[in-house]
Formats: structure tokens, sequence, C-alpha cells
């Protein structure tokens, strides 16, 4: 029996780094300090592969990748998507298979934090390490997000019970502040919770930086509210912003999928801005799948955009809605897919996923899924994190080296990619 310690959990983008995993006779026995998800995701890694296959046709890994090869040759406009839960070395090369293609690049942040990492792009965010709210937070805001649910081990490892270097109370020495459009079981944990009517963010915002800069809001009678809360409540969540020692406003896609998404958080940046003129105040991005932010940091080190990039003239353009994986497929623009590391048969509308199945689709995924049954080329690969090693990034932008626990009879998606890249060049070349 050997004892895995420090293994990191991939499934969200908390990366837990603490867990411990035995492993006897290459198979995962137990997972300890893990939440529910995290446990039943690493303990089940390496069941239920899918069979490599063409046509629905068994057949080897390696006529497989060929076959995906041939198709992306050949594809006018192919499209490549995906990419959130794979590693960053597998993300660069989807960059340069988009780049030698000439397609289109395109990852799962296009519907959920994506309007936020453009807003940054604009205004930059004053942000921090989950480390650094651990040991230092005295004020912890939870705004259109519900960690308690979508990331089970933050509350307690970072932002709400730990006791830190500068935190030795844990939770009796943090105020809580959630805003949300209803009750979740993270706004029950807060000392004041703020429910607001959906569709207001960016009034929020923009009354919360006019309070911190000390400017006077003037309503007419009796229309004292923003976002159908009282401003003398606003008024207390500002005072509370301007007293605390360090702040931090962790921020979900009810921020950045609220109406008017990408200027929202251009408003929440700005206000973490405006923050830091009386204390330390950082703003923090609540990222769901485990490396969709090593994808926005991958693309935009090799292209200067975080998502949304087509290479069709040789050099990368970047335009959400013309280049958004949704909009193409409502246009039945792409020819050709490759979908690495996500279920769009799972996830994406009923229209998308019809058009999917007409056209030739190469999926990769360590597991049998909705997108499995109907793609053209399927290839298994070796689940990162525990048969095969890479980098991901932390919600806070910290890269994590991952450790391979067990064996897989299949190769990583890097393995995969890197062979397929080289085919599609000699096939060009040829
Ligand atoms: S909180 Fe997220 S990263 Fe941590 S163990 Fe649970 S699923 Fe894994």
């Amino acid at each position: 029996m050997t004892v895995h310690k420090n293994v990191v959990c991939t499934f969200c983008g908390c990366l837990c780094d603490d867990i411990e995993v035995e492993v006897e006779d290459n198979t995962i026995k137990s997972v300890k300090k893990a939440c529910a998800i995290g446990k039943n995701k690493i303990m089940h890694a390496i069941t239920e592969p899918p069979t490599p296959s063409v046509n629905g046709t068994k057949t080897s890994i390696d006529a497989a990748v060929t076959e995906a090869a041939r198709i992306l040759s050949k594809a006018r406009n192919p499209l490549i998507y995906g990419l959130s839960s794979t590693t960053s070395e597998a993300q660069r090369e989807l960059v340069e298979i988009a780049e030698i293609t000439r397609g289109n690049l395109d990852n799962c942040s296009s519907y959920c934090h994506g309007p936020g990492v453009l807003a940054r792009q604009q205004t930059g965010l004053v942000s921090c390490s989950l480390g650094e709210i651990k040991n230092r937070a005295d004020l912890v805001i939870y705004w259109g997000c519900n960690p308690v649910e979508s990331h089970m081990r933050h509350l307690s490892r970072y932002s709400l019970q730990p006791k830190g270097l500068y935190t030795p109370e844990g939770r009796k020495g943090r105020k809580v502040i959630a805003i949300d459009i209803r009750p979740t079981p993270t706004t029950k944990r807060a000392d004041v919770f703020l429910q607001v009517s959906p569709g207001h963010t960016f009034e929020i915002a923009s009354a919360l930086r006019a309070l911190i800069q000390g400017e006077p809001l003037e309503f007419p009678e009796g229309q004292d509210t923003v976002g159908d809360v009282p401003i003398d409540s606003w008024r207390k969540v500002a005072d509370m912003i301007k007293g605390c020692k360090y702040g931090v406003l962790h921020f979900g896609l009810g921020v950045t999928q609220c109406r008017n998404s990408d200027i929202n958080v251009e408003q929440v940046a700005r206000l973490v801005q405006d923050a830091n003129r009386h204390t330390r105040f950082y703003g923090v991005a609540m990222r769901g799948h485990g490396n969709v932010n090593g994808a926005n940091q991958v693309m935009t080190w090799l292209t200067g955009y975080p998502l949304c990039v087509n290479f069709s003239k040789g050099y990368p353009r970047h335009n959400p809605g013309e280049y958004s994986t949704l909009p193409m497929l409502a246009r039945k623009d792409i020819d050709a897919a490759l979908i690495v590391a996500t279920d769009p048969g799972a996830h994406l509308p009923k229209d998308a996923v019809d058009f999917l199945k007409t056209i030739p689709t190469i999926h990769l995924d360590p597991h049998r899924n909705l997108t499995t049954p109907w793609s053209s080329v399927v290839i298994p690969v070796a689940p990162v994190g525990v048969a095969a090693t890479g980098t991901f990034y932390r919600m806070d932008n910290v890269p994590l080296r991952l450790k391979k626990l067990v064996d897989s009879p299949f190769p990583s998606d890097e393995e995969v990619l890197k062979t397929m890249k080289e085919k599609i060049v000699y096939a060009a070349n040829s």
C-alpha cells in the first residue's frame, strides 16, 4: 500500500492540494480530506473509460488519432473547444492545432467567467491568493456565488472558518456579507444577507462605489432602494468595507452572467480599486472547472486573447459573439470539431448538440459521457491528476503541479494532442 500525500484534487477551482490517496496494486483504495465530490471523482477516476473508435467501430488509439488528424487537416473551419479540465501543457498543444488548422479556439469560460476575464483586461483586478485570505481576511463578501454547494471546501479551507496567521479566531474574527437573488446555503452562513432583485449588479456596484467615495446619493421620495434593497443597507456595507483591515469580494456567475455581463465585472473591479483608498481590499473570481483559469492563461500567453479566437487569416483574431462556441454552432459555421475535456452533450443547448452530431466530431475524455455515443472519433485518455501529470491554475492564478498516482492503459491528453499535431503537420507538408 502506498499513501500519496498532498495530492491535488482537479475537480473545481479550489484545487485542494492536501488530499491523501491510498493506492494498492494500481488501484485507488481510499481518498481522505476531499469533499464528497472530490472524493468521488478521484475514487472513480479510471473507471468507465470509453473505447477508442471511429464512426462507432472499435479501433486502436493510433488509428483514432490518425483519423482525427485527417478530419482536422481537411476541415475548412474547425472548432477546437473545451480545455477547462485538462492540463496547461495540453492546452498549449490545442492552441498550436488551432493555429495550424486555421480554426477557431474557445474554452468553457465563454459562458461562465469569460465576461469577467474580458473586463479584467480593461480594468485589471486587485487580487490576492487564497492563502492570504485564510491568513488575513477579516471581511469576506460572497456576491452571486454559492461556494457551500459549488466549491465545497472553500469556506472551511480558505475563506470563512480557518484560523490563519493574522486571523487566530477563525470564523469569530470575520464579518461575512452575502449578496444574492435568493437564499442559499452560503447566504445562511453570512452575518449580513442582502437579497437583491435580479439584473441590478451594475447599479449596486455603482452605488457602493459612490458611497465608498463619499459621494451624496440622492433618490426621489420613496424610491431610496438599489436592487430593491434600501440604500441604508448599502451604506452599512460601504462602512464595513471601509472599516475592515483586509477585505475580499468573491464573485460568481450571478455577477458575470447577470444582465450587462462584462461591464458588471468592470464596475466590481473599480469598486475593489476604490476600497483600496481606505483599506486593503481584493476581488477573486470563483472559477468553476479545475483548470478553466489555465485555459484563459495559456490562450492569453500564446494568442493575446483569453477566449473566442479565430485563426482563419493565419494570425489570432478575437471577437466574442462572432467566435464564441454557441453563436458559431447556432450559425452552423463550422465543419468539424475537436472537443477536449468537456461534455457538450450534457452542457450545451439541444440545437447546438444536434448540429455537432451532423459534422465530424472528435472527442478526447477519460470517461464515457453523453458526448461519447455520437462522436465520430472517440479517444480515451488518462485522467489528469490521477494517471497523468501536468499543471493546473487555481482560481487565484496560482499554478499547481499534479501528481500521477496510478498507471492508465491510455496516453495523456498532452501525448495524444502532440501526436495529432505532428500528423496534421505531416499531412500539410506531404
Ligand atoms: S472543494 Fe473542489 S478541489 Fe476541493 S476537494 Fe472539493 S471538488 Fe476537490
